[in-house]
């Protein structure tokens, strides 16, 4: 080596040093609030269970939960150390890779709906997953943030490749806009918000109904309430399983703990309820895994009895298990 091209070295990184567009730190290269939890994966049998985040939507609590006063809620979120404030809804979508190819359990907000949130795409290419690649998109129910990634803005198909599972119940409601004035004021944009995600897919959708399997090792199980077909699924390989609760609890440091309190977005408050408290009660009862849609990132972990409801324990967040 001639001393030529190392005093050429040594020049470029003090030039970088002293540049001021260059941050000084990983603190101002991802600023607190901006870093980005990615994707977590796991096995379960021989299927790979990945959760991946999409960012999430910021709202006052304050509205939240319908049925009790704010400063219960504002009480049991200090519980769990979350600010009575502004309540942090995270989106996590996850996926069940296996010998019969890939399948995605509801599809995103899409870039679409907050700027928070929309971050699936650049994290699916992180952890290696593909749209095109994607042969079931098994959907929970027709709420925006669950349904809206599966068309871009300009109503595209985002996943080309892939078969639309709904379950039978949910279709059956948003796609009849007779409907509509049996539906709480705040949800009925969602028959026109079915029509469009829907449309592009015409003709590769099915409908599943309790107990049939939405796609290779994914069983949908009805959990009505949240809306007329919200249903949950279970992945299974084997003798190991993991429940998907979609939104049978919004954030579980409220729907676990309190699964009697009713929140705005659900359809038939009385009916969710219940249904959480069932099912939550068998996820409890059989140790099962879960992974949820609100859950605070990786979404995914265990659900235990606890006083008058449950807590969400996380799972081993190495991945080891
Ligand atoms: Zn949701």
């Amino acid at each position: 080596m001639t001393n030529a091209p190392r005093r050429t070295v040594f020049a470029g990184a003090a030039a970088m040093a002293a540049s001021p567009l260059r941050p000084a730190t990983a603190q101002t290269a991802a600023p607190v609030g901006e870093q980005a939890p990615q994707f977590f994966r796991f096995r379960v049998g021989a299927l790979t269970v990945t959760t991946v985040h999409d960012g999430f939507f910021r709202r006052p609590v304050e509205g939240f939960v319908r049925n009790v006063p704010l400063a219960d809620v504002q009480s049991v979120l200090a519980e769990s150390f979350l600010p009575g404030d502004a309540l942090t809804i995270p989106f996590t979508i996850t996926f069940v890779d296996g010998p019969q190819g890939l399948t995605v359990l509801d599809a995103g907000t899409g870039a679409q709906m907050a700027p928070t949130a929309g971050r699936l795409a650049a994290n699916m290419r992180a952890a290696g997953l593909d749209a095109a690649q994607v042969r079931r998109v098994v959907v929970s129910h027709f709420h925006g943030d669950h349904i809206t990634g599966l068309t871009t803005a300009d109503n595209q198909v985002v996943f080309p490749n892939a078969e639309i599972v709904v379950p039978a119940a949910e279709w059956a409601w948003w796609t009849d806009e007779g409907n509509s004035a049996r539906s709480p004021e705040g949800q009925r944009g969602t028959f026109a918000n079915t029509a469009r995600r829907f449309g592009p897919y015409r003709d590769r959708v099915r409908q599943v109904r309790d107990g049939q399997e939405a796609a290779p090792g994914v069983t949908a199980i009805a959990a009505h309430g949240h809306t007329p077909g919200h249903t949950v699924y279970r992945i299974a390989d084997g003798d190991q399983q993991v429940l998907f609760l979609a939104d049978l609890t919004n954030r579980p440091e409220l729907g676990a703990r309190r699964p009697d309190w009713q929140i705005v977005f659900d359809f038939d408050g009385d009916a969710a309820a219940a249904t959480r408290r069932r099912l939550l009660d068998m996820a409890a009862a059989d140790r099962l895994r879960v992974t949820g849609y609100h859950f605070p990132f990786p979404a995914t972990g265990f659900v235990a009895r606890d006083g008058q409801g449950f807590r969400f324990v996380p799972a081993d967040p190495t991945g080891a298990m």
